[in-house]
């Protein structure tokens, strides 16, 4: 190749390399040299020649390129193609050159070039020297190639890197070895980067919480062979002393034949996050213990004195004068208000300390029984309700039940006195959920408190008007949020409300049902 490119020099008048076809190099060569300039512009590598004899520099048409230089108006020549170089960069090019001649070897750097426009190229340079019979330097041929895409891409790949403050690994599961990236070192406790285990085994023993080997194993078996999530939690020794929490995740590369050949995956410190999720979980269980109690020792006694309350009422009426028998309704109605209140209460702290037991649930099968709990209200209030058919939906059977009587029973508290209530229960089948809604022609609420209304405690009434606690909302609102669904109402003050709620689908959501055609209620 040398001498072709020697030969090449000698006929082209030099820097005319790519016009091949008006010299007078035979066809053969010509196409070779063709061939090469292609492959050179495609691989973006150009090859140089220093001849030492006579200090010349040949580029070939790639070099000019990566130079951002034209090839008809420039002349190469050693001393500015190392002043190409960045400035700081530029040292350790001559260090290379001179080294090489003197040591009589190949060498290889990557450095920085300016095109004479102000654009920095990343490229690799490499050289072998040429010897003559005396064993003394007489040449250097050369290749340089534009790396600034990989380079950039590297870059991106290491800021990335450093931004997720994830230790970032790639274990090439043929060769058996680890590799880093990022703040891997820092974030897993270690000084250097070089510290780092190298292969599984030495990361196993160097960082694995000894409990956790077999679940690491269970997850890369899991994930090779049936390409499984891998998605697990760790225990890391980051000091050498103390485990910390790490979330493991990784994905696999595979053969043709299904066999996996490389893994890259993440670890991020998760271990604060475990210890309030555990610190949570105390304090639920906390709170289980205190609604128990609650339950128990305040019920009981609340029960007790609004019983005797209505006895000593029943019994003396006839002794006691009229004043005495308004205290004595206040202290029972105050007596039965509070049952309610620490009833509600209740229903929310266990709401928040047990969450939700998802099932297969027949919302129409409980929709109908709740209406016949509910007949007595709604007779009374010679309400009209409608309802469709409802669909089976996972969800907490016991909370879900909770809710619908919650809204139905608003509905109907709620209604004027100059209209018949109508009260309509649907649903609609959305892309994601279940969208129910439950829509009364009743008072109405007035649009800037819609929101308000999901708060616990909040009231538009007097309780003389409408008895309450207003806490039904604030537990409905915590039901559809630990069900991961929405819940909201709109309203038209004076014509009714439509409270509307989601409840998203589960993957093995038996909606069977869902087709059930308009029944007509009580
Ligand atoms: P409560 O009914 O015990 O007061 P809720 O939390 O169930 O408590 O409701 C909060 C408030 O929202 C109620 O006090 C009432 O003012 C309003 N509200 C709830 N449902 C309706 C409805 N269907 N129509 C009109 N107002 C309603």
């Amino acid at each position: 190749m040398t001498c072709l490119i020697i030969q090449l020099n000698a006929v082209t008048n030099r820097h005319q390399a790519s016009k091949y076809e008006h010299t007078a190099l035979p066809q053969t060569q010509k196409t070779i040299l063709k061939a090469l300039s292609r492959i050179e512009r495609i691989a973006n590598i150009g090859h140089w020649y220093y001849d030492l004899k006579d200090n010349s520099l040949f580029w070939s048409e790639e070099v000019f390129r990566i130079h951002g230089l034209d090839f008809d108006d420039y002349t190469p020549n050693v001393d500015a193609a190392i002043d190409a170089y960045l400035p700081q960069d530029r040292e350790t090019v001559e260090l290379a050159l001179s080294k090489a001649i003197e040591d009589k070897e190949s060498f290889e750097f990557q450095k920085r070039i300016r095109r004479p426009g102000g654009e920095v190229r990343h490229v690799i340079a490499r050289g072998e020297c040429e010897l003559d019979d005396k064993n003394t330097v007489t040449a250097i041929f050369g290749t340089i190639q534009d790396i600034t895409k990989i380079k950039l891409q590297e870059e991106l790949y290491e800021l990335a890197a450093l931004g997720s403050n994830a230790a970032l690994w790639d274990w090439d599961v043929k060769k058996e070895t680890l590799r880093w990236a990022g703040n891997s070192a820092e974030i897993l406790g270690f000084k250097n980067k070089k510290d780092l285990p190298q292969t599984t085994e030495d990361f196993a023993i160097k960082l694995l919480h000894p409990d956790d080997r077999k679940k690491l194993n269970k997850a890369f078996v899991a994930h090779f062979k049936n390409q499984e999530e891998f998605a697990i939690d760790l225990r890391l020794s980051t000091t050498g002393k103390h485990y910390r929490w790490f979330k493991a995740r990784a994905q696999a590369q595979w053969e043709a034949n299904g066999r996996a050949i490389r893994i890259c995956g993440s670890l991020n410190d998760v271990h604060d996050l475990v210890e309030t999720q555990e610190k949570l979980a105390e304090s639920n269980e906390g709170l289980r213990e205190f609604a128990t109690i609650a339950a128990h020792d305040l019920k009981a006694p609340l029960r007790s004195i609004g019983g005797f309350l209505q006895i000593l009422k029943d019994k003396h009426i006839a002794a006691l004068g009229d004043e005495a028998l308004e205290y004595l309704d206040y202290s029972i109605n105050g007596a039965n208000d509070l049952g309610v209140l620490v009833e509600d209460l209740l229903q929310y702290a266990s709401l928040q300390a047990d969450g939700i037991t998802p099932t297969e649930f027949n919302l129409d099968k409980m929709l109908k029984r709740s209406l016949r709990t509910m007949k007595a209200t709604i007779k009374e209030k010679n309400a009209k309700i409608d309802f469709e058919k409802l669909p089976t939906v996972i969800c907490d059977e016991h909370k879900i039940t909770r809710l619908f009587y919650n809204l139905i029973e608003n509905a109907l508290k709620y209604s004027t006195k100059t209209r018949t209530p109508h009260i309509e229960i649907g649903y609609k089948k959305k892309i994601n959920n279940y969208q129910f809604h439950i829509r009364d022609n009743g008072i109405g609420i007035p649009p800037e408190k819609c929101e308000d209304i999901f708060l616990m405690f909040q009231r538009l009434h007097k309780k003389t008007d409408y008895t309450g606690t207003g806490i039904g909302l604030a537990i409905c609102k915590k039901t559809i949020a630990l069900h991961g669904g929405q819940i909201w109402v709109e309203s038209e003050l004076d014509r009714g409300s439509t409270f509307f709620f989601t409840i998203p689908f589960e993957d093995d959501a038996k909606d069977g049902e869902k087709d059930g055609a308009k029944e007509e209620g009580q």
